[in-house]
């Protein structure tokens, strides 16, 4: 659903209600720096929806996910890594999601192995 969720910490950034680094904004998409960076860019964009992962807001708001490849391209090009960074949807506990509001992690700025672990 996309109502703001009380318990949900990304909707409380997206409200301001919680401090993050944000780095790109539009009306739809927040982007922030991840409090436990994996790479010299680790920035998640999320809707300012809540939709608890990547199909349920591409059911619900398909033009929003577009917004989030498009704000991930930028926040690339604004870190200065270029074409060579990896997008990340994880979905699901056994996939290692841990909050459960979109996100499209940014990972940029060191060598990526494949497949991930
Ligand atoms: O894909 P997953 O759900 O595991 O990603 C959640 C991400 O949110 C983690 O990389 C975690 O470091 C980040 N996080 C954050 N700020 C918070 C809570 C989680 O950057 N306040």
């Amino acid at each position: 659903m996309s109502t703001p969720q009380a318990d949900c910490i990304f909707c409380k950034i997206v409200a301001g209600e919680i401090p993050a680094t944000v780095v790109h904004e539009s009306p739809t998409v927040v982007a922030f720096r991840d409090l436990t960076p994996q790479a010299p860019t680790h920035v998640l964009v999320v809707p300012r929806s809540h939709y608890a992962n990547a199909a349920e807001l591409s059911a619900g708001e398909p033009a929003t996910m577009a917004d989030l490849v498009d704000a991930a391209a930028a926040v690339a090009r604004d870190d200065g890594v270029g074409e060579d960074y990896r997008l990340v949807f994880n979905t699901g506990t056994g996939a290692g999601q841990t909050v459960f509001h979109t996100h499209l992690h940014v990972l940029g700025g060191r060598p990526f192995t494949w497949p991930p672990g």
